[in-house]
């Protein structure tokens, strides 16, 4: 019986339990009678929590009984007033505006609220990860919500943790298919930690936020977060206040009288000083300052890098506190963390009680964990613990945790304090398990001549391909390029046919009429499967054969690439074999001088075959292949995972003009697979195999 298994057995308790429905209501526009409401199956809910919010500033909840009848909009107002009355009238006092009127609504200060974030000026390139491990029906909504964001200027980066299992990529290729904000990341490494950082390698935003699948964001929740930082960069991360979506089991109210996740209704900015939320053990308590799943951090302010632990978080040995672990570095080195209430998300707690169980358990023992590798590796943790040390041992006589713990069950409490004792030593575990990894990537890299692990071209970053003609890099490797963090399609022979040129075979055969329309077409075919494929791309303007009168200007196709290479700084560079096509054969001799000349010795060299003439005759792929090696070429073909090997069918139907050349459907050019090769470094070619 494995670990989890222990855990999660026992018997549920018998807990009495009316399902709870979560409902807002803004005081600043026109009341409404709180009327009855009904779940998936149609039963009527009879508890209502009213999430009470004025200017859209949420102010806490008050809890509505609907048995007897429904509760009138004078009712629920009186209601709200005598149990939020001091926090109205705190804001309405900040706003400037009369505190004692009875008529509430509608309302607006006449210079804004004075509580309102609202960034003034333009708005940063923000940049939302969201990992998902196989949960479609939440990730569905976690979606459609972000989609749903008054934010102007930001993306979606969809991390999949669980690649393998195919729902998530149906779900975003029909659901979100046209989604211009979309990016879709395949991670199959396991842990929540290493999916996150694959997501913030991937950011283009100053701003990254990161939330759930199991995560609804409000409408505001982006533009909360981005206007809780300030203009000086003092505040490197900015924390919302995450709520209990509706509380459908006893589970799930349990979870949410623990209190794990609300942290009041006040803007509070946190740093090594400061502790404003009054715990004991700051700045080590969990959830301080907030979760992972509703935060933002800007890059600018934390030296343009930063990643979460991969020791710890869901995933692995040490089962969490990876967010804890980045705010405590912030908190560490000087910088504020600021929690901002009005960015709202809401959560689907886990509804069984047995994921309740290991919940808490993994609690317990992440933040142990935690405790145990900053005791290991900052003297200043241990000198201060040393010190806390009366208080907290007196806190594990009286309590289990920081948390409103008389509602939670004592077996719940119990498995809490487990997860304690066992946090250490899973820290130790995980620890271990990572290095035990790490040093095994060596010793291949080291062993066996060529890394063929493509593995790691994803987290490397800057992938250039080199793409002769307007569709060669898609055709031959759009999986590389959509499955690879940051692309950049490079295209040689991009320039428009001189005017008054008559139309070639090629071009008549593609089923164009007119000359001027040629490569206008052919380059919006291209911008739309590289948007596709979120990839980035740079086109010059040489001119193809059948359109260059004289000879082809070899020293520019070189010249051309080098200072491509230059601008883009790749880590990997992929281009083609050079197959059939002199334009094919011309850009791969370019692309070897380079290689040969050993000016860019931190970029690793990929070759890939050039569809559709290497499906349609394997010969040439292996001619080629001959030439290279009595060329003093050496090069071994890479086992790509599948992902990467299959093209994007949807990118490839984009270029209608150039199939109907081919005379070959997409599909006929998907399903053969996509052939990659990796130069072997010249320092390692004088060995023999
Ligand atoms: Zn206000
Ligand atoms: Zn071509």
């Amino acid at each position: 019986m494995n670990l989890h298994d222990l855990v999660v057995r026992g018997p549920e308790p018998d807990l009495v339990f009316e399902a709870i429905r979560t409902v807002e209501f803004e005081l600043s526009r026109p009341p409404a009678d709180l009327l009855a409401q009904t779940d998936a199956e149609g039963n009527e809910y009879v508890l209502y929590r009213v999430l009470v919010r004025l200017h859209h500033h949420p102010l806490g909840f008050v809890l509505v009984d609907l048995a007897k009848d429904p509760v009138s909009a004078e009712e629920l107002n009186a209601r709200i007033r005598d149990e939020l009355g001091p926090a109205i009238r705190a804001h309405l006092r900040a706003d400037g505006m009369a505190e004692d009127s009875d008529d509430i609504s509608p309302l607006q200060p006449a210079d804004g609220c004075h509580f309102s974030l609202l960034p003034t000026g333009p708005s940063p390139l923000a940049s939302v990860i969201v990992c998902t491990f196989g949960r479609p029906r939440q990730l569905r909504a976690a979606l459609r919500a972000l989609h749903n964001l008054s934010y102007e200027n930001f993306e979606v980066i969809v991390v999949d943790n669980d690649p393998s299992d195919p729902t998530t990529i149906e779900l975003i290729s029909s659901e979100f298919a046209d989604s211009p904000l979309l990016r879709y990341v395949a991670e199959p490494r396991r842990g929540l930690s290493v999916a996150r950082n694959s997501g913030i390698a991937v950011a283009r935003g100053d701003i990254i936020a990161f939330t759930d699948d199991d995560i609804v964001v409000d409408q505001e929740w982006l533009s909360a977060l981005v206007g809780g930082f300030d203009e000086a960069g003092d505040i490197v991360c900015v924390t919302g206040l995450t709520l209990a979506a509706d509380l459908e089991s006893p589970a799930q109210q349990i979870f949410e009288r623990y209190g794990a996740f609300n942290k009041g209704y006040e803007t509070l900015t946190f740093d090594r000083e400061v502790n404003p939320s009054n715990t004991l053990l700051y700045p080590y308590t969990a959830g301080v300052f907030g979760g992972g799943g509703n935060c933002a951090v800007r890059v600018r302010s934390v030296d343009g890098t930063f990643e979460f632990d991969s020791r710890l978080g869901p995933g692995t040995q040490a089962f969490g506190a990876e967010d804890l672990d980045l705010f405590l570095k912030f908190i560490m080195s000087g910088k504020k963390i600021r929690y901002v209430p009005v960015a709202v998300a809401w959560h689907e707690h886990r509804r069984s009680y047995e994921d309740l169980r290991w919940q808490m358990f993994t609690y317990g023992a992440g933040s142990t964990a935690l405790l145990t590798k900053w005791l290991l590796t900052d003297h200043r943790v241990a000198l201060h613990f040393v010190r806390l040390v009366p208080k907290i041992v007196r806190l594990l006589r009286h309590q289990s945790s920081e948390a409103n713990v008389e509602a939670v069950p004592s077996d719940l409490r119990r498995l809490e304090r487990l997860g304690y004792l066992y946090g250490p030593m899973a820290y130790l575990r995980s620890a271990f398990v990572r290095r035990r990894g790490r040093s095994a990537t060596l010793e291949s890299v080291a062993s066996s001549t060529p890394s063929d692990d493509f593995g790691t071209l994803r987290k490397r970053g800057q992938l250039l391909v080199v793409s002769p003609h307007l569709d060669d890099a898609v055709f031959s490797c759009s999986g590389i390029v959509k499955g690879v963090h940051k692309s950049h399609v490079h295209t040689l022979f991009a320039g428009d046919a001189p005017r008054d040129r008559p139309l070639s075979q090629w071009d008549r055969d593609c089923g164009f009429v007119e000359g001027a329309e040629v490569m206008e077409q052919r380059r919006n075919e291209e911008r739309e499967a590289l948007q596709r494929l979120h990839a980035i791309f740079t086109w010059e303007p040489h001119l193809q054969e059948g359109y260059r009168l004289g000879e082809l200007d070899q020293g520019a196709i070189l010249a051309g690439l080098a200072k491509s290479i230059e601008a883009v700084r790749p880590s990997v560079v992929l281009f083609p074999l050079g197959l059939q096509h002199s334009d094919h054969i011309a850009v791969a001799s370019a692309m070897w001088k380079i290689i040969d000349e050993q000016l860019y010795p931190q970029v690793a060299w990929y070759v890939y075959a050039d569809k559709p003439y290497a499906d349609r005759r394997p010969s040439l792929v292996r001619s080629r292949l001959l030439e290279l090696k009595s060329e003093g070429h050496r090069i071994n073909e890479v086992k790509l995972p599948r992902d990467l090997r299959r093209g994007d069918l949807r990118a490839i139907r984009s270029y209608a003009s150039q199939l109907r050349g081919l005379q070959i459907s997409a599909v006929r050019m998907v399903l053969p697979r996509q052939r990659v090769w990796r130069v072997v470094p010249s320092s390692d070619a004088g060995h023999d195999d």
